[in-house]
């Protein structure tokens, strides 16, 4: 299995978890924010429905309960008047007193069976059909029972339109049906005695007949609300009559105002400080996304680099080497990071400089770029260039330095290879040069060698003459002709020794001269160059030309190659125009020697002058294309500039410079 998918997977999913967690959670919030109120009204409204359920019960029970006395007292007067015990006028007093004892009675009185009143708590009233009815069920059952309840009109004793209810006892001596003992209710005064006041307070109470007609209604606090109802039959024999509860409460508000308003309030802050934290965080990790992208960007950068970098503190502490350093210096980085100087790197022979460097980067100061030399952990050198600069953070703080370091090992060998290249090419280049000088030497040789021999036999035929005659030998006319035969000869002796020189392979030699002796010592063979083509020499030197530090014998083949050239280029123009001229001059601001050699030649087109330094490049026949070639290394060698320019009066100028004081050397950068 691949584990780079499932990494990838794995880092989606905790993605997606950290932004949907806080996202399901603020959502379970805001749910039970709005549920707990509505469960709060839910289990409200529950508990009023149940304590409504509870009072109808209760009530229920007092109103059974009342009427389930009144019956017992009834019976038990029943049961007197069958026994006969009780004389009219204990009857009625026994009457009157149930009607103290409960106020719901109206009246009570003992008919016969044809319903005639024979003894009654008042005037009685005539029996209604239904009463009737039930008097006589009861005759028959020899069950007491109530009558249905009904609207009596017009009674005498009554509320108008009271609805009255009547309770018959069958009464019955020794099988004899002696009538009906009747208790009349106004159903009305049922709810206004025996439903308490505190409970009436708060609901509207209803009796209502099987048909729901409404019997009778207490409504003390106004009408029910219709919201919190319950309905309980009054369990009564021989009658279908139910009590109805209505609670005057409405159902509970879902919140009040303050809480709904407090709760949206903070749902939308919350939800908007949600959304304001989403951005956030997207643009928190667009930007982290964005920087890990840059960081490994910028590590491959550095990994690939092959140039070591090096940042240090401005105590010199390194805080950072990259791959390509450590690898140059051999030491892994946590053996380098933290290091203050003196570093493991440092070679002993040049302590004194890295000691010397180190100290002006604590002053404050760099050296820009500079050579010198690393030791490796196996001990090995190297040589580097480096490069520093200062180290800045975001405010523009100077934190430290970063310096990038490059192995110049493979450069310097290839300068060396070079180096030893040219100094090839040049002793070829002398040699092919010998070849011609060594013919125009034996034209040359041929004049101071015939001059010679023509003193000599001149000088020779003196003596003869004189040994012949016999006269003294006259030395007046002997020295010119050997003093002239002696110049001759050095002339001679000299442009050897110039050529001998000149072809010798040897080592650069730094030694001090000036430009005059130097010119000297070649002016032969410049000389001997001219005659062939009749060329004049001029020769302008400023008076102020100061010593140089040369190598002798490369400047001199320098001058022979450029008046050699410029010799050549006047081979085929006018011999009036035939003028060289050697011109130096000192720029003491520059500090440094300039020469021109000025011909008049044919001058150099421009394609000639664009591959004018090419080695082997040449439009002579004869020629090596190697002398410009090699000139130019050879100035370049003594820190100095070889450049050309049309002559404005025809021809060419070749100018090359070089320092006046000594020549930096080298090797202290190494
Ligand atoms: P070579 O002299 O062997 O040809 P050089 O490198 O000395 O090689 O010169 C290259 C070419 O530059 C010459 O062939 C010539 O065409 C041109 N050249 C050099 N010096 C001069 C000059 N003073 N005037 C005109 N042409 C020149």
């Amino acid at each position: 299995m691949n584990p780079v998918p499932t990494f990838a997977r794995r880092l989606q999913f905790n993605n997606t978890l950290r932004w949907l967690l806080p996202v399901v959670l603020v959502l379970l919030f805001l749910t039970i924010l709005i549920w707990l109120p509505w469960q709060a009204r839910e289990m409200e409204s529950n508990e009023r429905q149940e304590q409504l359920i509870a009072d109808t019960l209760w009530v229920e029970q007092t109103i059974r309960f009342q009427l389930g006395r009144d019956e017992e007292s009834l019976r038990a007067l029943g049961a007197d008047i069958d026994n006969g015990h009780l004389t009219p006028n204990q009857l009625r007093e026994r009457m009157a007193q149930l009607l103290n004892n409960g106020h719901e009675l109206l009246r009570v009185q003992w008919i016969d069976p044809q319903g005639r009143m024979i003894t009654g708590s008042d005037d009685g009233a005539p029996l209604s059909e239904i009463s009737r009815t039930t008097a006589d069920i009861a005759r028959r059952t020899h069950n007491a029972q109530y009558t249905q309840p009904e609207a009596q009109n017009p009674d005498p004793h009554a509320p108008p339109a009271a609805v009255l209810m009547d309770y018959h006892v069958p009464l019955y001596r020794g099988g004899t049906y002696l009538g009906s003992l009747v208790a009349t209710y106004q159903v009305s005064a049922l709810l206004e005695e025996m439903v308490p006041w505190w409970f009436a307070q708060e609901n509207q109470i209803t009796l209502t007949d099987r048909d729901d007609h409404v019997l009778a209604r207490r409504a003390a606090a106004g009408p029910g609300h219709g919201v919190y109802t319950h309905k309980r039959a009054l369990d009564l024999p021989g009658v279908n009559i139910t009590l109805v509860t209505d609670s005057v409460k409405s159902a509970p508000r879902l919140l009040p105002n303050l809480l709904v308003g407090s709760v949206i309030v903070l749902s939308l802050g919350l939800l908007w400080s949600l959304l304001a934290l989403w951005g956030h965080i997207t643009r928190r990790l667009a930007a982290e996304g964005a920087l890990r992208q840059q960081m490994s960007f910028r590590t491959a950068m550095e990994n690939s680099l092959v140039t070591g970098l090096r940042a240090r503190d401005l105590e010199g502490r390194v805080t950072y080497v990259n791959p390509a350093f450590c690898q140059l210096v051999g030491y892994p980085p946590e053996e380098l990071i933290g290091k203050v100087p003196p570093m493991p790197y440092w070679a002993p022979e040049a302590m004194a400089e890295y000691q010397h460097r180190f100290a002006a980067v604590l002053a404050g100061t760099i050296t820009p770029q500079f050579e010198t030399i690393f030791q490796r952990a196996d001990g090995t050198r190297v040589p580097v260039l480096i490069f520093e600069a200062p180290l800045v953070d975001k405010d523009g703080r100077q934190t430290g330095w970063m310096g990038s370091i490059l192995d110049i090992s493979d450069r310097k060998r290839i300068e060396e290879l070079n180096r030893q290249q040219h100094e090839k090419l040049q002793t070829s280049a002398r040699l092919a040069t010998m070849g011609e000088i060594a013919s125009m030497l034996a034209h040359e040789l041929n004049q101071p060698l015939a001059a010679i021999s023509s003193y000599t036999t001149g000088a020779l035929n003196v003596l003869g003459r004189a040994e012949a005659s016999g006269a003294p030998v006259d030395g007046s006319m002997l020295k010119p002709a050997l003093e002239q035969a002696s110049a001759q000869a050095q002339r001679a002796g000299q442009i050897i020794r110039s050529v001998h020189a000149f072809v010798k392979k040897r080592e650069p030699l730094r030694e001090e001269v000036t430009l005059p002796a130097l010119l000297e010592g070649i002016r032969a063979l410049i000389e001997l160059q001219a005659r062939r083509f009749y060329v004049v020499i001029h020769t302008e030197l400023a008076p102020d030309l100061p010593p140089l530090r040369i190598d002798r014998m490369m400047v001199e083949q320098v001058l022979l190659n450029l008046t050699r050239n410029a010799i050549e280029a006047m081979a085929h123009i006018p011999p009036q125009r035939r003028v060289l001229t050697l011109r130096a001059s000192y720029d003491a601001a520059a500090g440094q020697v300039s020469v021109a050699v000025i011909d008049q030649g044919h001058g150099i087109p421009q394609d000639v002058a664009e591959r004018l330094f090419s080695p082997f490049f040449s439009t002579k026949a004869e020629g090596m294309g190697m002398g410009l070639n090699i000139c130019r290394t050879a100035i370049e060698f003594h820190g100095g500039a070889l450049t050309h320019h049309a002559n404005p009066e025809g021809g060419t100028i070749f100018t090359f410079t070089l320092p006046a004081a000594p020549v930096a050397t080298h090797t202290g950068a190494i």
